[in-house]
């Protein structure tokens, strides 16, 4: 395995997302860089935009602040996704419930259902074309290995009593599971509330506003160096190609490529290289009606997520049966320029493999692309002071699952940066997301064991 750089490919493949360019997709708010800022925000995905957007948002307090883009605006892993805005309400509950207690389980869980009103609030109050939906998420288990252990985790769940489960539908017989889903073959289904957007839509409007608000954007601007230390005035180094800016704060928001800038973060959070697909009916054609959102499991960590859009075309990913056959293809890959092989044809001729009623449908793959995830060595972000660097602020390392997390914790994070609050204990950010030195300097990670399922026990396999 090669290392990887840690920075972004100049030249990634195009999702069905980025198809629709932004006019701000180049955009550089002044022709030379600012040398003096009061904040620079590096990344401008999910988390870089909406700090941005929180820090800039109140009138009576807009500090200097430029936004750095390695590449296009918002052109890493959020314009890349698969648009799912799905609380994990059920499935994760014992893995946490292991790893920091059920009351925290429980707290990490609400966090992510409390997205779905956010966003949805959000979106109508600054009116964003982004194809919003709220709607069912519906999972659907394929294999026994999967659906028995479930069945039997989601009953203790319940019965334990750390969470209200009254949003949740379950189906344990597998023929309800098959008509409730329209999945073949399924063997039992749950389904709970959640959303999907068009997610590179909703941040580019939200960037467009930080911008308005005075950001200084500055894109295919890499990020080289951030000094070790602040100087005298207790100003960071920020260096690009283009020149440097000493900055009094710098938010980190660089999610996969966090390393490339903070040595501190290799090996805490890893690049990992996702795939999905756009997939639709001839032009014309009416595509056979679904309206629910999805994650299919085909078995121990291999499985699929899809959105429905309202024109009835899917976006799906995942593809984790081929995409796991070598770690190679997905651990420590910062390089979004190419497809995963096996996997790329894996998403032909999906529908009319699983979903009754579309066999006939002539559904085809009209996009694929790849996109790099900032997987985090205990699954949790990295939120808040980076410990021992006073004025480094991070929003990093949202593990493929930032849609229903990365919102709240940037409202918090402003809130830090404004001085509005003085500490992360003092919000609703459940505190395994905190960045205590503590968790930097732990050298356990769950990711490789997580990711393999039962494809090895602990051997890695290149
Ligand atoms: C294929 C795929 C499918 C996914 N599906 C889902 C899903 O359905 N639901 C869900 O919840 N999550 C999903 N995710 C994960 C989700 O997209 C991420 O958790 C989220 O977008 C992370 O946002 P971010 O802003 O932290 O990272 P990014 O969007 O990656 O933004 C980081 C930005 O920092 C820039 N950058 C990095 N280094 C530098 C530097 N040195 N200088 C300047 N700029 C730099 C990058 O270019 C990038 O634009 C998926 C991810 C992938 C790849």
């Amino acid at each position: 395995m090669t290392a990887p750089d840690f920075f972004p490919h100049p030249e990634p493949t195009q999702s069905y997302w980025l198809t629709h360019e932004d006019d701000l997709a180049n955009h550089r708010t002044t022709e030379e860089l600012p040398q003096e800022a009061d904040y620079v925000v590096i990344g401008s995905g999910y988390a870089g935009t909406t700090s941005a957007y929180y820090l800039l948002k109140d009138e009576k307090f807009r500090p200097s602040t430029v936004i750095l883009e390695a590449r296009s605006a918002c052109s890493g892993a959020t314009a890349r996704n698969g648009g799912h805005l799905k609380p994990d309400c059920y499935l994760s509950f014992w893995t946490y419930a292991k790893m920091f207690g059920p009351r925290t389980a429980a707290q990490l869980i609400n966090h992510e259902i409390k997205h779905l009103k956010e966003i949805k609030k959000l979106v109508e109050e600054e009116n964003i074309d982004c194809d919003f939906h709220l709607t069912r998420a519906i999972d659907v288990f394929l294999d026994e290995r999967v659906s028995v252990p479930t069945i039997q985790a989601y009953r203790e769940m319940v019965k334990a009593g750390y969470l209200d489960t009254s949003d949740i539908e379950f189906w344990a017989n597998p023929k309800e599971a098959e008509q409730v889903s329209g999945m073949k073959d399924a063997l039992c289904a749950f389904s709970f509330t959640a959303g999907h957007i068009w997610p590179y839509k909703f941040i580019m409007h939200l960037l467009r506003r930080a911008v308005e608000w005075g950001a200084n954007l500055q894109t295919n601007t890499p990020v080289t160096t951030l000094s070790e230390k602040p100087d005298a005035e207790g100003r960071w180094t920020v260096t690009t190609p283009r020149g440097t800016i000493r900055a009094k704060n710098v938010v980190i928001a660089t999610n996969a490529y966090t390393a490339g800038i903070m040595p501190e973060f290799k090996d805490k959070i890893v690049p990992v290289r996702g795939i999905a697909a756009h997939i639709a009916v001839p032009e014309g054609q009416r595509p056979p009606h679904l309206n629910n959102s999805y994650a299919v499991r085909f078995g121990p960590k291999q499985y699929d997520y899809m959105v429905v859009r309202a024109d009835g075309s899917v976006v799906v990913g995942g593809a984790k049966q081929k995409v796991l056959l070598s770690d190679s293809n997905w651990e420590n890959v910062t390089d979004d320029s190419k497809l995963i092989e096996g996997a790329d044809e894996y998403f032909d001729g999906y529908m009319q493999r699983h979903f009754n009623g579309w066999e006939d449908s002539g559904a085809t793959t009209t996009k694929i692309w790849t996109g790099i995830m900032g997987y985090s060595k205990d699954f949790m972000p990295f939120l808040g002071r980076m410990p021992g660097k006073r004025g480094i602020w991070l929003n990093t390392g949202f593990t493929g699952h930032g849609m229903p997390r990365i919102l709240l914790s940037s409202v918090a994070l402003a809130g830090l940066m404004k001085g509005e609050v003085d500490d992360l204990s003092h919000t609703d950010i459940p505190w395994p997301f905190w960045a205590t030195e503590e968790r930097i300097r732990s050298t356990e990670s769950v990711v490789q064991s997580y990711m393999a399922g039962d494809k090895h026990n602990g051997e890695k396999k290149n």
